[in-house]
């Protein structure tokens, strides 16, 4: 087992750049592969190794509710880091809010931010007490302050801005803290530090491309699996199995559709992903468990 702040041996390493590469494939034909950091998960379950106590937050509006790429993803990453000790807290809007709480995955906060409430924002992270904050799947304001869905609309009207922690915690002072971020499209939290790259790759770029940085920046197929991808990192560097099971991570999804969400990409409340039937992404998590289970070594 690797001690917080220990550089992970390069043996796992091998074995998490293997999970990096399953669940970075582009089944959306997105373009992700030119924004991808290649290394960038294993910093980040590096990163997760080391916390204390991890802010959660996710859920990207889709006509007004919350899509089902993203609860599911920061589930299975809080149940993870529960079991291995570190505290977890989900921060999510008003209007995402339930579809994290039913996965019964640690305490939820429900918090709104307007855009730009700096004094809001920063009472929210002072309430939070998280060492790490991670966004999976988080809408981040692209360049004129608006936040936008992959086709370039404007969702601010039923975005919270919650990314306004991501801006603070990367300013150097007290507000300072490493960030992680998994996304699959370029308009999320986290995706303002490989910026450039998304503008070039996706189609409206300029337009959607997010401003909001974070220090580990993992690009994903679909979020979920970014976050399993997380969870497959955690594995290896404790040496423990942490995944979700088949069954737990089908379970998380249909709990997600009974509790309001829909497919990011059909706008339907069928357990789909980002337009995929959910068998997709079963085959993407087997993958990730066939690494995480090579990585295992005898106790
Ligand atoms: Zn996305
Ligand atoms: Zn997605």
């Amino acid at each position: 087992m690797t001690p917080a702040g220990a550089a992970a041996p390069q043996e796992a390493v091998w074995h998490i750049d293997a999970a990096e590469a399953l669940v970075g494939i582009d089944p959306g034909g997105r373009g992700i592969a030119r924004f991808i950091v290649p290394g960038s998960l294993a910093r980040a379950a590096e990163a997760l190794r080391g916390a204390r106590r991890v802010a959660i937050t996710t859920g990207f509006p889709k006509d007004g509710k919350g899509e089902t790429d993203g609860p599911p993803g920061a589930a299975a990453l809080a149940r993870a880091l529960l079991a291995l000790g570190v505290e977890v807290v989900h921060v999510v809007d008003s209007r995402c809010a339930p579809l994290v709480a039913c996965l019964d995955a640690g305490p939820v906060e429900t918090a709104d931010l307007t855009p730009g409430d700096r004094a809001a924002a920063t009472a929210l992270l002072a309430r939070l007490d998280a060492s790490h904050l991670v966004a999976i799947e988080r809408p981040g304001r692209a360049q004129d302050g608006t936040y936008r869905n992959m086709r370039g609309v404007d969702i601010t009207a039923t975005t919270s801005g919650l990314d306004e922690l991501f801006l603070l915690a990367a300013e150097p002072g007290p507000h300072r803290r490493p960030t992680v971020a998994v996304g699959d499209g370029g308009n999320e939290v986290g995706m303002g530090s490989v910026r450039g790259r998304v503008v070039g790759a996706v189609p409206h770029g300029e337009v959607v491309a997010s401003v909001v940085p974070a220090d580990h920046v993992v690009v994903a197929g679909t979020s979920n699996w970014g976050a399993w991808g997380l969870v497959a990192g955690l594995s290896v560097l404790a040496n423990r199995d942490l995944l979700s099971t088949d069954d737990l991570a089908r379970a998380d999804v249909a709990a997600v559709i009974a509790a309001g969400g829909v497919d990011g990409v059909t706008g339907k409340a069928e357990p789909t992903v980002d337009g995929m039937p959910f068998e997709r992404s079963l085959e993407v998590l087997r993958a990730v468990r066939a690494v995480v289970r090579a990585a295992l070594q005898p106790a």
